[in-house]
Order: C-alpha cells, then sequence, then structure tokens
C-alpha cells in the first residue's frame, strides 16, 4: 500500500526537491502539487518530477479530489496556516516544513488538529538535528554562547527556525550565561540580537550558501564548535520521507525530527 501524497508549495526550491523525493520513493505516491503562483504549469516542467500529465493547482481542494492522505508544506508562514487549518479541517496529515512559527501557532496546530495529525520540523537534516543536541549537552558546560546561521540570499526569515530551536533548546539546559561586556556599538546590530536566554544570534545571507549553522561555546581557556552544513536541499529528504511514513502514528502535533530518532 502506498501512502497518498500531495505537496504545497511544489514551485518552490524546496517543494520541487521534496515533489522529486517523492516521485523516487516507491512506498510513496504524489497525487496532488499546489502552488498558485505557478497553478496550470506542467509539474514535471517546474519541478524536474517524472510525472506525465500532472499540473501545479491554485488551491488546497486538488488534495480531497486526489485522495490525498499526507500533505508536504514547504512555502511561507502566512500561507502554511492557511494550510494547515484546510489540513486539520478536512482530515489530511501535514508534514511541516516552513519556517517561523511562533509558540503561540504551536498551541493553535495541537488544538486544531484532532481529526488528523501535523508533523513539524525547523529542519529536516539529520546532521542539524544531532547538532542541536549536542549544544543542548554542552550548554551546561560553558558560560558564553553565540549561534551563527548562514542561509542563501533568498530566505526572507532571520533568524533561522533551526537557530532560534537551537537557542531555546540551551537556554533551557542552562540559565547562567555571562553578561555581554559590549557597552558602545560602532555600528548598529553588529553583535547580532539577543534570542532565548540572551543567547547572541548572527543571521548571515550569502548567495552560493544553502543551510548552515555553527554554534559556538566558550569557557575560560577553551572553546568547542558544533557546525552543521547542508550543501544541497537533497540533505532535508531523508528526513522529510520518514516524517511522511510516521505522520498517520503520531496523534495531534509532533514538534521536531528528535522524536523519530530516538535521540
Ligand atoms: P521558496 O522557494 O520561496 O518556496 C515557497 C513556495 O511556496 C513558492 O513557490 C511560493 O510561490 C509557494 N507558495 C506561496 N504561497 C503558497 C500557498 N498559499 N500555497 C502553496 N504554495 C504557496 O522557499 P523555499 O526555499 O523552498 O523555503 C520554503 C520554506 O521552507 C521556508 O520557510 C524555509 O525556511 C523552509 N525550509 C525548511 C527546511 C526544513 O528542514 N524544515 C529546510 C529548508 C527550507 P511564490 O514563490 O510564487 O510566492
Amino acid at each position: 500500500m502506498t501512502i497518498r501524497v500531495g505537496v504545497f508549495g511544489a514551485g518552490g526550491r524546496m517543494g520541487s526537491t521534496v515533489c522529486r523525493a517523492v516521485v523516487g520513493d516507491d512506498q510513496l505516491e504524489l497525487v496532488a502539487a499546489i502552488d498558485p503562483f505557478h497553478a496550470g504549469i506542467d509539474l514535471e516542467k517546474v519541478t524536474g518530477a517524472p510525472v506525465r500529465g500532472m499540473q501545479l493547482s491554485p488551491t488546497a481542494d486538488s488534495l480531497t479530489s486526489a485522495g490525498a492522505q499526507v500533505a508536504i508544506d514547504f512555502t511561507t508562514l502566512d500561507a502554511a496556516r492557511q494550510n494547515l487549518a484546510w489540513c486539520a479541517d478536512n482530515g489530511v496529515h501535514a508534514v511541516v516544513g516552513t519556517t517561523g512559527f511562533q509558540p503561540g501557532d504551536m498551541e493553535e496546530l495541537a488544538r486544531i488538529f484532532t481529526r488528523s495529525n501535523c508533523f513539524i520540523a525547523p529542519n529536516f537534516a539529520i546532521g542539524a538535528v544531532l547538532m542541536m543536541r549536542f549544544a543542548e549537552l554542552a550548554a551546561p558546560f560553558f558560560e558564553t554562547a553565540e549561534v551563527i546561521e548562514l542561509h542563501h540570499d533568498q530566505k526572507i526569515d532571520a533568524p533561522s527556525g533551526t537557530a532560534m530551536l537551537t537557542a531555546e533548546r540551551m537556554a533551557a539546559r542552562s540559565s547562567e550565561w555571562a553578561a555581554d561586556p559590549t557597552t558602545r556599538h560602532t555600528v548598529a546590530g553588529a553583535r547580532g540580537g539577543q534570542g532565548p536566554g540572551g543567547i547572541r544570534m548572527h543571521s548571515v545571507r550569502l548567495r552560493g550558501l544553502v543551510a548552515h549553522q555553527e554554534v559556538l561555546l566558550g569557557t575560560t581557556g577553551q572553546t568547542l564548535s558544533i557546525r552543521h552544513d547542508s550543501h544541497d536541499r537533497d540533505s532535508f529528504m531523508p528526513g522529510v520521507l520518514l516524517a511522511v511514513k510516521a505522520v498517520a502514528g503520531r496523534p495531534g502535533l509532533t514538534v521536531g525530527l528528535d522524536a523519530l530518532l530516538d535521540i
């Protein structure tokens, strides 16, 4: 039995990679692709996924007519909020990679997903999940820490969802961070933004990058650097496919790939 899958944002960078990954997995079947701005265009032309005769649809209704069991969303925050409300209303499971959700959104998703389930992860790369885990383990042993995330120059939100989650998890493990000594800022923002627990966050946007993050921790006489690099969007696909296969068995809302990796 294959799982029938629809993709929101199929014309985007992540969405088109997801379409190719779904088509390449013999346990999954791509049955619908939604992207209002590319509607009517041949899916194969937009995504390179080898599917004959499927066009991008403008609305989520194509998921119901195609009998989709799971919808994958890599869009924008506002679009994802609407798409997920639709999935919850229509009993379609959701796997979400879109970033920028606030704690209030998570409460709302937990409330509305009763007929179907929702799996959301700010980072589907296994290495990034391990990086967050290592940073969380290291946090109590260091007094200073900064998170530097580096992404391609088309990313519209900052800091990244991964950077926020990393800092939240480090702050939850340790509240004893040294105060920032800077009293004079020659350039505004040079010390980055203050994230959870006061941990400084820095966002670099550079053409040629995909998704990268470095967590720097320091204590007397030593530093620890934990770095992860996604060189290609394919790095997210094993995690996305794992979540698609698992979401039906996880009632309500699940946040983070860790839940599926037993770490
Ligand atoms: P992108 O290339 O801009 O793709 C987003 C796509 O969604 C675009 O084609 C956009 O169309 C489309 N879209 C907008 N509104 C829509 C709607 N209502 N329904 C369906 N499609 C809609 O962005 P991206 O680089 O693929 O990134 C997408 C999201 O994934 C971002 O939030 C990013 O941070 C996140 N991301 C997550 C992970 C992870 O592992 N969780 C990894 C990488 C990226 P237009 O371009 O025409 O507006």
